[in-house]
């Protein structure tokens, strides 16, 4: 073979393998993640899709973020201009909200009657009482508690709606609102609708450990861990597909006095933190049911929190008790796999 010739084969040969590496790149199923601080919490989203589509799969991710942001601007009791703040700071006992909110608030209501009351979206004052969200968290007097404690009950409010006009009721004037038990479920659960809309067939959408995932991956389930409650690491692993995880634990926001835990999950019916429970983990196909049982069922206990989830369909949960003891609803092994202790 002359010179030409030999130069001429190896170009077509480099040309050949480029095109097919290029090829099985853009078929190849690659994972595409982003993280944001948003809800006062890490955010995280990936989503796994062929390279060719990454145009399409990160403008997927933007628009689930963009979602997630909307949905903490109309519902963050921090952010002053959102339909809570105003409820809130309002003079009026009768305030016009938007669907979503009434949508939020009426939803709370039925997982607060199918709880008898331990979910209570009234507990604002009190949480600004501990101090959970500011510097400075300290035990209250026993009076300030017990004065709040009559302004709070999930009887102090009511939304009703005629055609597309929504309001919500305040039947207490003093009355305010806190959906940080159940709003970060329902941003995960819009985000991921979002990301389903834009085509993307599996993903997991994780807000500091709240899980929704979208298909498997790569034809098997995601694997979710459960942190430990005390500590750094993981308990056990969840084969997730399909599906939402939410964990309320007692280590994710507290601070301790006089050798006390005291953390951000209140006891409406006392008013001080939760004491039956370390953490709950529930599964559930809507992330903001589970986000509103695991705060809810972390308050009721092992006991009364099996019993209950039991009765539901397509709901399941692990918790741990405060004596470290771990508790399955019925079909939670189906799930769960829990780690050897070391
Ligand atoms: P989570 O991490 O989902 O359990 O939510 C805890 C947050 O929900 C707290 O930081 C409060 O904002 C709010 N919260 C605390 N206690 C309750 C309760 N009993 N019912 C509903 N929301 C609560
Ligand atoms: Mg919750």
């Amino acid at each position: 073979m002359d010179l030409k010739k030999r130069n001429n084969l190896i170009l077509i040969t480099a040309a050949v393998a480029i095109f097919l590496l290029t090829m099985i790149d853009s078929i190849s199923i690659k994972k595409f993640t982003r993280s944001e601080m948003m809800m006062d919490t890490l955010v995280e989203i990936s989503v796994f899709g062929m390279g060719k589509d990454k145009k399409k799969l990160e403008n997927a991710i933007d628009s689930a973020f963009t979602e997630i942001d909307r949905i903490e601007k109309l519902m963050s009791r921090f952010i002053v201009t959102s339909e809570i703040a105003e409820i809130n700071a309002s003079d009026s006992d009768e305030i016009y909200i938007s669907s979503e909110t009434a949508y939020i608030l009426q939803n709370s209501q039925v997982i607060s009657d199918l709880t008898g009351g331990a979910f209570d979206v009234t507990l604002a004052e009190l949480m600004e009482l501990w101090g959970f969200t500011g510097d400075s968290p300290s035990v209250p007097d026993k009076s300030a508690i017990e004065r709040l404690m009559k302004h709070t009950g999930n009887e102090k409010y009511s939304v009703s709606g005629i055609d597309t006009i929504y309001r919500v009721k305040l039947e207490d004037p003093e009355v305010k609102i806190d959906l940080g038990g159940i709003a970060k479920g329902y941003a995960i659960k819009r985000a991921a609708e979002v990301l389903k809309e834009s085509g993307v067939k599996s993903a997991m959408v994780d807000a500091g450990g709240d899980i929704v995932v979208i298909g498997n991956k790569k034809g098997k389930p995601f694997n979710v861990g459960i942190k430990s409650p005390d500590g750094e690491g993981i308990i056990g692993v969840i084969g997730a597909e399909d599906i939402a995880i939410v964990t309320s634990g007692d280590y994710e926001r507290f601070f301790i006095e006089g050798g006390v835990k005291y953390h951000h999950i209140i006891d409406p019916a006392t008013g001080y933190p939760a004491r039956k429970c370390k953490s709950v983990t529930i599964i559930a196909d809507d992330a903001l049911v589970a986000d509103a049982l695991s705060t809810a069922v972390f308050v009721m206990g092992a006991e009364a929190g099996i019993q209950l989830v039991d009765g539901l369909d397509e709901v399941e949960a692990m918790i741990i008790d405060s004596d470290d003891e771990a508790h399955f609803s019925q079909n939670a092994h189906k799930y769960i796999k829990l780690k050897e202790k070391e």
